[in-house]
């Protein structure tokens, strides 16, 4: 299915009004934005001025400052908008789809009422489908999706009770709101929130952002007296996040004092569990515990509420968790979810209470491959929360770990042509001599009816919804300064908070080549700086990076895991060029991760490389190879669905082992190794050739 959608358009015919990032939520006005469709249809909105969290370090651009141009990531926005958009728009019609607009036609009366067909949480899934069309209309101005917006919105306003309560599968199923915590009432509320500030943010358009109002001023009714007993109740808690999206658009105060409460209430009173990370107050937690996508999604509602009060206990929390999964909870891959179902193994609870965790973190080093659950929003919460981090801190440590997460364990959850999502993303694959576990498939899914293995469509729409939104993480920008993200061609042309315009044009072939050009094409007369991620994976290559500044070499250290800063007086014209080195590197991981003992991993840039079966000979089977650490390994283009990839190439060894049914141990015979040629494709690309055996890990000889 395509949609045709021109993607680099005209894109302002009348130039926009200086809009001053020092006016806070609170001061807001509203401002006329004209934007010029690719249709040529000319639409008026209004739109608040973009908001500045006072405890963050820089300002996220606005909407439409950044173009995606050519390269990795204009590629995946424009098959996104063009194709993934479109498809989960129509599978999200379904009446039997985990996610359906149905039910919301139910509750609305537009629909004849009977029980829902999605799950609990359908709700929350379709207003991440809004929210993915709205990031687009700001860019592209299109009918189509205007259209699609307006008729969901008015589905969604019509489902609202009039108390401004809205969660279909409570109103459809009859059962008591606020009875159990897995109804999921403050997901698909917080995702209201958030779909309906980003709405309006992109379109001007006030339906969708006054439902929203009328939610969250029912839900400030409902918390703030903090009633014990719905202390639990945030069950994938992006009701915090989205609490805080709609402060920000709306400048009402009582918004974010929600969100404070959320986050307060949580652990504040006796019967918690660590599957919902709300045992123990997030204020004194350690350790990262319980179901990921609920904890990442806690996690970043915390990070916004650090944003805008400077809470420091809440952020020291927010970095001790940090540290406990980046050194010993993830994949290499950017995921976290390492176990199906478990126990939770605290540290600083003894004795363990016997708590039962599912799609959760496991111990430290406990990361095993095959059996990884590693759920895609699960992924995308880990990016999310890097990125929030990243935004207090300025520290280039996290925006790394959100690459790490968006190249690897968010891209695999999508197939190359588009229409096709993992639900679990784990490092290895076997075939039918073992069991798959619950919501693992040996291949992509389109969508989740009655006939789909799967019954949960949360992923998809996250997936678009972040790709969507990417071109807002390319950039920062604070005083005098634009900080640098993400590598890839693109245009900026922004307003720094002191009213200053800066432009800039990005070329850059990143992930496959790391030369990144940057060419100012407009900048104040006094000086800015800019600042440059110099990601952490360099610290494993063995070619320093470098930087040229209109063609001489810049003396100026270049630290992975830092931004390195040249502020000057920028001229149209001057040419930064940045050289990253692209070297295949083994990565061995800490000798306490039992499964991947006494093998490598191969990553490229921050790209991570797996074995796929289809690129083996027919006669040799997967778990017999070995990589030889001697040969060296070279990097080509890839062809068929890898074009535009870069496809690795090495030696390997062929240890057969036979037959293994029946067996659980027997003497190794290395004695009969053959050697034998490699090709490794991008994790992310894998399981796009039909039913497959992968594997990350490969052992070495
Ligand atoms: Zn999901």
């Amino acid at each position: 299915m395509y949609y045709n959608i021109i993607i680099s358009p005209a894109r302002r015919s009348i130039s926009l009004p200086a809009r001053s990032r020092m006016m806070n939520a609170r001061a807001c006005c509203l401002v006329v934005v004209f934007v010029m469709g690719t249709l040529g249809r000319l639409a008026v909105a209004e739109s608040p001025a973009p908001h500045v969290p006072p405890h963050a370090i820089m300002t996220t651009v606005d909407a439409d400052d950044v173009e995606w141009t050519e390269g990795f990531w204009a590629d995946y926005y424009r098959r996104n908008l063009q194709v993934t958009v479109p498809h989960v728009w129509k599978v999200c019609q379904l009446p039997d789809n985990a996610a359906t607009f149905h039910d919301l036609r139910m509750a609305a009366g537009l629909a004849p009422k009977g029980p829902p067909g999605g799950v609990r949480w359908s709700d929350g899934d379709c207003h991440k489908v809004v929210e993915t069309m709205a990031y687009y209309y700001a860019t592209t101005g299109d009918a189509q999706l205007e259209r699609w917006m307006d008729e969901a919105v008015d589905v969604i306003a019509k489902a609202q009770q009039p108390d401004g309560y809205l969660s279909t599968w409570v109103q459809l199923s009859g059962e008591p709101r606020w009875s159990e915590i897995h109804n999921h009432e403050l997901y698909n509320m917080g995702h209201f929130m958030t779909a309906a500030a980003v709405h309006y943010r992109m379109t001007g358009k006030r339906t969708y952002l006054d439902a929203a109002r009328r939610c969250a001023d029912y839900l400030y009714e409902t918390f703030s007296p903090r009633p014990k007993e719905l202390a639990h109740f945030g069950f994938n808690p992006s009701n915090i996040m989205g609490a805080v999206d709609l402060y920000r658009v709306t400048g009402e105060p009582k918004y974010l004092k929600l969100a404070e409460i959320f986050v307060s209430m949580r652990g504040s009173a006796p019967g918690g569990e660590n599957q919902n990370q709300d045992l123990v107050p997030l204020r004194q937690e350690q350790e990262a515990v319980g179901h990921c996508v609920t904890a990442t999604y806690l996690y970043c509602g915390a990070a916004d509420v650090v944003a805008e009060t400077g809470d420091t206990k809440l952020f020291d929390a927010l970095r001790r968790i940090w540290v406990d999964v980046v050194t010993s909870k993830m994949y290499i891959t950017g995921g976290t979810a390492a176990v199906h179902h478990g126990i939770a193994y605290r540290r600083t609870l003894r004795p363990w209470p016997k708590d039962p965790v599912h799609e959760a973190f496991g111990m430290e080093y406990q990361l095993p491959n095959r059996t990884a659950y590693n759920e895609t929003c699960a992924n995308i919460g880990v990016a999310m929360w890097g990125r929030r981090m990243f935004t207090l801190t300025g520290d280039a440590e996290y925006f790394d770990t959100a690459e790490r997460a968006l190249y690897n364990s968010v891209l695999s959850a999508v197939s190359l042509e588009g229409t096709h999502f993992f639900y679990t993303n784990p490092l290895r694959r076997c075939g039918d001599e073992v069991r798959l576990l619950s919501n693992d498939t040996y291949e992509r899914w389109a969508d989740t009816t009655d006939a789909s293995p799967l019954n949960c469509f949360c992923c998809p729409p996250n997936l678009t919804r972040t790709i969507a939104k990417l071109y807002q993480w390319a950039y920062d920008i604070g005083d005098d300064t634009v900080w640098v993200n993400l590598y890839g061609g693109n245009v900026l042309d922004t307003t720094l908070p002191d009213g200053d315009a800066v432009r800039l044009t990005q070329k850059s072939n990143y992930p496959w080549d790391g030369h990144v050009s940057l060419t100012i094409d407009k900048a104040p007369s006094h000086p800015i700086a800019l600042r440059l991620r110099i990601p952490g994976w360099l610290a494993d290559v063995s070619t320093a990076p470098a930087l040229r500044l209109n063609g001489e070499p810049v003396d100026t250290a270049l630290k992975p895991g830092s931004y390195v800063e040249l502020k000057r007086i920028w001229s149209p014209g001057d040419r930064l060029e940045l050289d990253l080195p692209m070297e295949p590197v083994l990565v061995a991981a800490n000798p306490l991760v039992d499964e991947a003992r006494g093998q490598v991993a191969v990553m490229r840039g921050p790209v991570v490389y797996c074995l796929e079966s289809p690129d083996l000979p027919e006669d040799v089977f997967i778990d017999d190879v070995w990589l030889d650490a001697a040969s060296p390994i070279t990097a080509r283009p890839g062809d068929g669905p890898f074009a535009k990839m870069i496809v690795l190439h090495t030696k390997g060894w062929e240890i057969e082992s036979g037959d293994w049914t029946g067996t659980l141990y027997r003497r190794w015979n290395p004695a009969n190794a053959r050697p034998i040629d490699l090709t490794l494709i991008p994790y992310f690309a894998w399981a796009n050739r039909g039913k497959s055996r992968m594997t990350v890990w490969l052992p070495v000889r």
